[in-house]
This record gives C-alpha cells, sequence and structure tokens, in this order.
C-alpha cells in the first residue's frame, strides 16, 4: 500500500525551513519527495492525502522517556510507586498517549519496573498494542552509597555485580541501561554532588555494555558524575547542570558521540505547580530553579561546543503528565536560545540520531514515521501541544490516527 501526500509544507527534520511538496510512502519507508514545482503522479492504487498547505514533518523523538511513571494527560496518579499489574497498565496506555501527541520514538530513561518495557517493545514491534518505537530500559540502577555488596542483581556493588546486570538486562531484551550516577536533589535536598559509582564500576559497565551490544545512559549533575558516565561509555547523558567550563570543553571533544538531554521539562513543570497544600513540593522548586538558571547558561555553551542537544524532560508526574512532552520544543526557544527551526530539528533529525535507524528526516529511503500538522510549527512550535492539530499519525508507513475532511482522501483516478 503507497500512501501521497500532496499539498503539504514539509519540514524535513534538519533546521532548514520548510517547503511546499508532495511525499510517496510505500511500505514502511517513503520512497520519494517531492519539492515545487515538482510532483508526485500517483498510480491507481495509491492512497492521496490532500494536505490542503498543513505541514508534513518527522514524527517526535522522545530522548528521556519514563512510560512507568504512570501519570498522564488522561490518568493522574498521585502514588509515584504503582502495584506491578497497575505499572504495567499504566506504562501501556502511556505509550499509546505518547503517539496520540506525536511522539513516534521514545529512548527510555528507565523504569520503575523490571522487565515492563522490554515486553512492552515487543507488543508494539508486534502490532499487538499501540505505541511508538520503544528503545527499552530496566530498572534505573542507583547503589546505595556505602560501596557494601548487597548481592542485588539490581543494585549490588563492584565491577562483578555491575557484569552479571549487565548479562541480566541483555537476556531480557533491555537495549539501554539507565545508570544513576549523581543523587537527586529534587527528591533529597544537596544530594546532586553525591556519586554513586566508582571507576571500578564503571570500567566494567563500559566492558560488559559493549560485550552484550548495549546502550548506557546516565544521569549526572557535576563534573565528577559526567567523568563516570564517560568512563561508562555513555551514549546520552541527562541533566550536567552543575558541570564547569573544563567539563564543556572536554564533550566538546566527543560531540560525535555522545548526546545530551537536559530534561529542562519537570523544572519548568515544577516552578509552575500549584501543589495542594498537603504536598510539599519546596524543595523541588528550589532545585528546579536553580538548575533552570544554570541551564540557560550551560545548555547554549554545549550546543556551541557542538554537542547534540535533545528533547524529554522527565515526564509522567501528576504536574507534567505524559502528553505534554512537546512542552520541551518550545523549553528549548523559550529558554535555550534555539529557533524554533533548530527546536524542531532538535526534536526530530538529532532524535533520530540518537536511536541509531534512519528515522527522523522527511528523506527518500528512511522510515515513514511522520505528522500531519494543521498549522506552521516551524513559526509556533507551541501547535505541536495540541493533539487536536496533528491530523494523521503514522509509524512505519502505518497510520494511527488519519483525521483529514473525507472529501479530500480519495483514491487517484
Ligand atoms: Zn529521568
Amino acid at each position: 500500500m503507497s500512501t501521497l501526500f500532496t499539498n503539504v509544507r514539509i519540514f524535513d527534520g534538519t533546521p532548514s525551513a520548510a517547503r511546499d511538496g508532495s511525499v510517496l510512502v510505500d511500505g514502511e519507508t517513503i520512497a520519494r519527495v517531492a519539492y515545487a514545482p515538482e510532483t508526485i503522479v500517483p498510480d491507481a492504487q495509491t492512497r492521496v492525502i490532500d494536505g490542503a498547505g498543513r505541514t508534513l514533518m518527522p514524527g517526535l523523538v522522545e530522548a528521556h522517556a519514563h512510560l512507568t511513571w504512570g501519570s498522564s494527560v488522561e490518568k493522574i496518579y498521585h502514588a509515584f510507586i504503582l502495584p506491578p499489574d497497575e505499572l504495567e497498565v499504566a506504562a501501556t496506555r502511556n505509550a499509546r498517549v505518547l503517539l496520540d501527541h506525536g511522539f513516534t520514538s521514545l529512548w527510555s530513561g528507565g523504569a520503575l519496573g523490571d522487565g515492563i518495557e522490554p515486553r512492552l517493545a515487543a507488543r508494539i514491534a508486534a502490532g499487538e498494542t499501540p505505541g511508538p518505537r520503544l528503545v527499552p530500559s530496566t530498572l534505573e540502577r542507583s547503589p546505595e552509597g556505602d560501596g557494601v555488596d548487597t548481592g542485588d542483581v539490581f543494585n549490588g556493588r563492584g565491577p562483578e555485580a555491575m557484569r552479571a546486570f549487565m548479562a541480566y538486562c541483555a537476556a531480557q531484551g533491555v537495549k539501554s541501561v539507565k545508570l544513576v550516577i549523581s543523587g537527586e536533589s529534587a527528591l533529597k535536598p544537596g544530594s546532586h554532588v553525591e556519586v554513586l559509582y566508582t571507576p571500578e564500576e564503571m570500567d566494567a559497565a563500559r566492558e560488559a555494555a559493549r560485550d552484550h551490544g548495549l546502550a548506557v545512559t546516565c544521569h549526572a549533575y557535576t563534573d565528577e558524575a559526567v567523568d563516570l558516565a564517560l568512563r561508562a561509555g555513555a551514549r546520552i547523558i541527562y541533566h550536567m547542570s552543575y558541570i564547569s567550563d573544563a567539563m564543556v570543553a572536554r564533550l566538546a571533544t566527543l560531540r560525535d558521540s555522545v548526546f545530551y538531554a537536559p530534561a529542562c521539562g519537570v523544572s519548568v513543570a515544577a516552578l509552575e505547580a500549584n501543589p495542594p497544600p498537603h504536598i510539599d513540593m519546596t524543595g523541588m522548586k528550589a532545585s528546579a530553579a536553580e538548575r533552570m538558571d544554570l541551564e540557560r547558561v550551560l545548555v547554549p555553551k554545549l550546543r556551541a561546543a557542538g554537542l547534540r542537544v535533545l528533547i524529554g524532560g522527565d515526564y509522567g508526574f501528576p504536574f507534567n503528565p505524559i502528553g505534554r512532552n512537546a512542552r520541551d520544543i518550545a523549553h528549548f526557544v523559550d529558554h535555550f536560545g534555539f529557533s524554533p527551526l533548530e527546536a524542531l530539528a532538535a526534536a526530530t533529525g538529532l532524535g533520530g540520531q540518537l536511536i541509531g535507524l534512519r528515522l527522523g528526516e522527511v528523506r527518500a529511503g528512511w522510515l515513514a514515521d511522520l505528522l500531519l500538522v494543521d498549522g506552521d510549527p516551524t513559526t509556533d512550535v507551541t501547535i505541536l501541544q495540541d493533539s487536536q492539530r496533528l491530523s494523521a499519525i503514522m509509524t512505519g508507513g502505518v497510520f494511527h490516527k488519519l483525521d483529514v475532511p473525507e472529501a479530500v482522501v480519495s483514491a487517484a483516478n
């Protein structure tokens, strides 16, 4: 089955201006992209969709997804830890909610339950449940800081425990292992300066991840923690809010191998939140304010250093439910000095580079993960926060949603 989008503005996933044209999808890939005045003539079997001037663009890529953080725009949970059955239900729903909101690929930032994400990724890939492409992770690994080996496969200490954990993850079908290297001040004030691993554990992580073909994803705030993340061979590092200019310079030399996602979404939402009296967000708000002040300076520096800066912001709390993830694109414009086109490219083309598949750009031969948007997000990125403006959502050439006036969907000839 082939599909032709005609009369669309094409945003191609790079920071170049959108242009008028047509896009032909055949099977799971984009077969041809034609820019005006060139046109594509459909054959009799092609489904033709008149975009009527809407924008055709790559699906969004979330670089820091937590599907097991339960709250979404459809259902808020006031407990952070859910019973195992409910966790699986919530994760399954959250994958579909993200796809409904234009996210066609997710890089997991870790899970609250063991085995949930590999199972879910397999069910999505088999077409058994709707969702974005998912790079699954396992429990976020964050050992106690006392250096004593508990013998626990998830949080045991020492190089051997790390190797055993990596082998366990690989056997389970995990693709990216999350290592929480720094503490988290939003949860425990001042703990961002704590470091939870030793260099020997990080060396073991790097070697075992390489042997098993696993990516490493790290949560790190300070120079010491980022140094350990690099030692572990991190593919993507989250936060980094407190690093020095010397570390920025070091990261510049690694710009072709390491990705960065600041995770500003949770900070902005924490600052905006107006919680009921029995919920104390004082510590979380103070941490968020401090990090945003630092990141407003740091993120432009890292981008100038050539780092690929990606969207993704720890969505899944009641105050920043899953489904609002596209707010990150606007935050990049409002806080980090990105133009709308640059922020959209971060959310599409650069995200695709993280996933490591031919996706995130509208290009012949690439996977047809596409959005048809009512309006022009290249001038107003906030349009993408309204799922009603997504007239079509396609992954791998298959429509998850197609909502254009009936008269303009017709078989050619
Ligand atoms: Zn996270």
